[in-house]
């Protein structure tokens, strides 16, 4: 039990957890559970100000308002016969269902703690789910672990969801589920060219939609600078045009310079950087309503560490990072020349 001073009710930060993340068995992938344990272990030694919650499995209701039951009922029968694989680097154990639902789950708590007493939240789950589609998995992710969220909060009333994914793969996945649902602004970094092969900058929407998906390729090597650059002046002002009811965050930490899957150069400080830049929307926008939800990073250390730095960001706590990128300055005009068509920031 712990007591909290009236100062620091201003910044409560949720953490969401479930032990039964641990059991989703990939074997030697990478994606394996020591990311999450490295994690936990860095937060508890740094003394982070944070509340832990647990949360419930979501149920296949929840999870269908994404996904086709068909696919659901697949992913459980494999579990239940001891699992198998849904692609070639998509793995599912006895336990991975389970660990699935409660990764929507956690994603959706992150929702409801920032509807209730909290003002962020991470949701610190694996598997990962910005890859998977309506009707598949692929790239170590099972259930879309952000859209069910977005769902979740649209179900609970609020209008419309920024979701941004700083992971360095594409969320392919969370870009299609919502490519013709304007209530649903989907902004994306990423590598390019790069796994999954989608997310170019003329991706932008469709039937209505159109200008509400922002993607918004980088080439291999941009740092910290060029990072800042694009969330400063491409995310932001969009995201302050169009005025989202709850800003959630794909947190990948795989853009982070000792990355072995990434090829990007951002340092734990730029996560905090740029979760900052986040934070700043949703106290703009939505009474300071941000959940994240953990996607990628596979260096155990680095991964940790760039989580630390954006939890303190979302407490108030944002490193300074200024400076410019050449490479990333024309990909950012090329950006606001696609995306003028849709918005008055740029026309
Ligand atoms: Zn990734």
């Amino acid at each position: 039990m712990r007591i909290r001073s009236f100062a620091d009710s201003m910044s409560r930060i949720a953490l969401i957890y479930h032990p039964i993340y641990l059991l989703h068995e990939t074997g030697g992938h990478p994606e394996k559970k020591e990311r999450l344990m490295a994690i936990l272990n860095l937060i508890q030694s740094e003394k982070l100000d944070c509340d832990f919650v647990s949360p419930k499995p979501a149920t296949e209701e929840q999870v269908a308002a994404v996904h086709a039951k068909r696919y659901i009922d697949q992913v459980k029968a494999i579990c239940r016969r001891g699992g198998g694989y849904l692609d070639i680097d998509t793995v599912l154990s006895k336990d991975s269902y389970d660990a699935a639902m409660m990764a929507a789950g956690g994603a959706m708590a992150a929702v409801d703690a920032v509807l209730g007493e909290y003002d962020s939240a991470f949701a610190l789950v694996r598997p990962p789910g910005h890859h998977a589609k309506t009707n598949r998995g692929m790239g170590f992710c099972i259930f879309n672990n952000i859209a069910v969220a977005a769902k979740h909060a649209q179900a609970r009333g609020l209008q419309k969801v920024l979701i941004v994914d700083w992971d360095v793969h594409h969320g392919n996945g969370t870009c299609d589920t919502f490519y013709s649902d304007p209530s649903v602004l989907y902004f994306s970094t990423h590598m390019y060219p790069h796994y999954p092969g989608t997310g170019r900058a003329d991706e932008v929407g469709e039937d209505g939609a159109e200008g509400t998906k922002v993607n918004v390729p980088l080439p291999s090597g941009t740092g910290d600078e060029g990072y800042l650059m694009v969330y400063r002046e491409i995310l932001k002002p969009i995201a302050m045009e169009f005025q989202p009811d709850i800003v959630l965050v794909s947190a990948g930490q795989d853009p982070h310079k000792d990355d072995p899957l990434g090829g990007m150069r951002l340092t734990s400080a730029g996560f905090g950087a740029m979760a900052g830049i986040v934070k700043e929307i949703a106290n703009s926008c939505c009474q300071g309503r941000l959940a994240a939800s953990l996607e990628g990073g596979y260096n155990l250390r680095a991964s940790a560490e760039a989580i630390v730095s954006e939890i303190r960001a979302f407490g108030g706590e944002v490193p300074e990072v200024r400076g410019t990128d050449t490479d990333v300055v024309r990909r950012i005009e090329e950006i606001k020349r696609v995306q003028s068509r849709y918005w008055k920031c740029f026309s």
